[in-house]
């Protein structure tokens, strides 16, 4: 089993982890893709809430929008 170190934190890690063990820093571009998902994710959840939020139907349409894809 391969090794190397965290770009993150500098710890040794087996390749086998898609994240670090360590520090959570996503290794693997399968794990990158993931991250990158959530952090998307996390974003349209606060649209959503801001939708919720909202009862200008204008908005709440220009949010529907973004939430499509
Ligand atoms: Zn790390």
């Amino acid at each position: 089993m391969e090794k190397f170190n965290c770009k993150k934190c500098n710890q040794e890690i087996s390749e086998e982890f898609n994240y670090c063990p360590y520090c959570g820093e996503p290794l693997s571009e399968l794990a990158k893709q993931k991250e990158a998902i959530r952090l998307q994710n996390a974003g349209l959840l606060k649209l959503q809430e801001l939708s919720n939020s909202t009862h200008d139907p204008a908005v709440q349409k220009a949010i529907k929008e973004l939430l499509k894809f």
